[in-house]
């Protein structure tokens, strides 16, 4: 029997990984995927302002795999139906066949029909598009100019946070303005208003111009048209929105809580519109193709070794995410359960993030390498700030908490958060210690 995974981000090789362990030697695993390495893509943003992290943010298949067999190719076409897959690849069959399979191929960026947009902006999808982005960010803090983001959803509040701190560290905020425009009428669509509130606090914290309730219309070489005006533009990214990947015609499988499409083929992950055990749709997300992976794994691997005949009893997925965290360059917004929290807690705990995901898929070497890139850009901050500090004597650091604002109390390097009833994150000196929870972290 043959069971096979098709994708190798975050939802396929943690489906692979479980099915590593839960299915018996007999059943044969293959995994596809048309690069060798596994991108962890939501610290993709981080390489726009630091790209000494682009070899920790992509794992070698070979190195975290065990038994499972590999094939380096594209997937051109997959039917779910009949379990056949089309491949290109120079090493690779091109016709392959599988019992069972997971769909996890993410997604692409969507332009919704805007030509010009396509023709003109920069996505962030790949190290690629990270480099050219700071390249052209780069060139603005000598000529000058303006960088416009359009989506303000999770990569884009990230991708501007991270091109404002790289004007920022070159000492060329005046040259370089970024405007993150969102049609929704806050950052962040989908969630929490306190999270959108803190989140959009941050951002104009960074400097950054915030343009909500504005939908990018079309593009020129220097311009964004608006359905509020045209703006000046020198650099586009876009990170307004996510379809389907070409293989799959664009399109983003619907499914229910146990992310079966058919009686072979489960969908997780970005390729998926999932529909939880609750009725909840479940946002586009690594945390959420993690957590969706473990469900699929767990009913694929039921499938397999069920009796023949016998329908097995099938898991289904629940949106459990305890939280959120995004950056917006040195500073970070978290959201754990009702609070949200900005600042060094926050910091700290995407920080732990990042490494958490790869030390759960045995990048030991990364993960740690991860740490030591936060830890370095956390110092570098402080010094940065020790010296604002020293020229700016009334400083009265607040934070947001649960949407209120609540005193933060600094002590030299410390920063404590103050709750009413509890202290939930505390970033510290190095003599006292850290103790926060990895909201990814999944139960079980
Ligand atoms: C800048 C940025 C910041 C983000 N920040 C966050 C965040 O803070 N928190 C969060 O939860 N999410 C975040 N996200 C979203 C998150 O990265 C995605 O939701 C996540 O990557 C989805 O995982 P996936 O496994 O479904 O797809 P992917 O991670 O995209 O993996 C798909 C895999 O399939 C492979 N593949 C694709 N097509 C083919 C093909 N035809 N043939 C063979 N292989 C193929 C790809 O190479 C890849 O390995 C961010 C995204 C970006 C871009």
């Amino acid at each position: 029997m043959n069971v096979a995974v098709l994708g190798a981000g975050y939802a396929g090789l943690k489906v692979a990984r479980r099915l590593e362990q839960e299915l018996p030697a007999h059943i044969s695993l293959t995994l596809i995927n048309d690069s060798p390495t596994h991108l962890v893509q939501h610290e993709l943003h981080r390489t726009i302002r630091e790209p000494s992290v682009v070899d920790t943010i992509q794992v070698s298949l070979r190195e975290v795999l065990d038994s499972v067999e590999l094939i380096e190719a594209t997937v051109t076409d997959v039917d779910p139906g009949t379990g056949v897959v089309k491949l290109d690849g120079d090493d690779a069959p091109e016709e392959f066949r599988y019992d069972f399979g997971a769909i996890c191929l993410g997604a692409e960026t969507a332009f919704f029909g805007m030509e010009s947009v396509q023709e003109q902006a920069v996505p962030l999808k790949r190290l690629s598009h990270a480099g050219q982005i700071r390249d052209d960010v780069l060139a603005l803090t000598e000529s000058g100019g303006d960088v416009v983001v359009g989506g303000a959803g999770l990569s884009g509040i990230q991708v501007a946070g991270e091109i404002a701190a790289l004007a920022d560290e070159r000492g060329a905020t005046d040259q370089v303005s970024v405007r993150l425009l969102e049609m929704a009428d806050e950052v962040a669509p989908g969630f929490a208003p306190e999270f959108q509130q803190a989140i959009r606090a941050e951002l104009e914290g960074a400097g950054i111009t915030v343009q909500t309730g504005t939908a990018v219309t079309g593009a020129t070489d220097d311009s964004v048209q608006t359905d509020a005006g045209t703006l000046p533009c020198d650099r586009l990214v876009w990170t307004g929105g996510i379809q389907g990947a070409t293989t799959m015609d664009g399109d983003r499988r619907t499914v229910r809580a146990d992310l079966r499409l058919s009686d072979s083929t489960f969908v997780v992950g970005d390729a998926a519109k999932v529909v939880d055990a609750d009725g909840e749709p479940v946002p586009a997300s690594a945390a959420s193709a993690i957590r969706e992976a473990k469900t699929a794994a767990t009913n694929i691997a039921r499938l397999a070794t069920a009796d023949s005949g016998l329908e097995p009893r099938l898991d289904r997925y629940r949106a459990d995410i305890p939280g959120w965290v995004v950056s917006v360059g040195n500073g970070a917004v978290a959201k754990l359960g009702p609070q949200v929290v900005s600042g060094g807690p926050a910091k700290a705990m995407k920080a732990t993030i990042g490494a958490g995901h790869l030390a759960g898929v045995s990048a030991l070497r990364q993960a740690a390498q991860l740490a030591e890139a936060e830890r370095a850009e956390t110092r570098r901050d402080e010094t940065r700030r020790d010296e604002t500090r020293r020229n700016t004597p009334a400083l009265s650091p607040q934070s947001i908490i649960g949407g209120a604002t609540a005193p933060r109390h600094r002590y030299h390097s410390v920063e404590m958060i103050s709750l009413a009833n509890s202290s939930i994150a505390v970033s510290a000196t190095p003599t006292e210690s850290v103790r926060l929870r990895n909201p990814w972290a999944i139960p079980g």
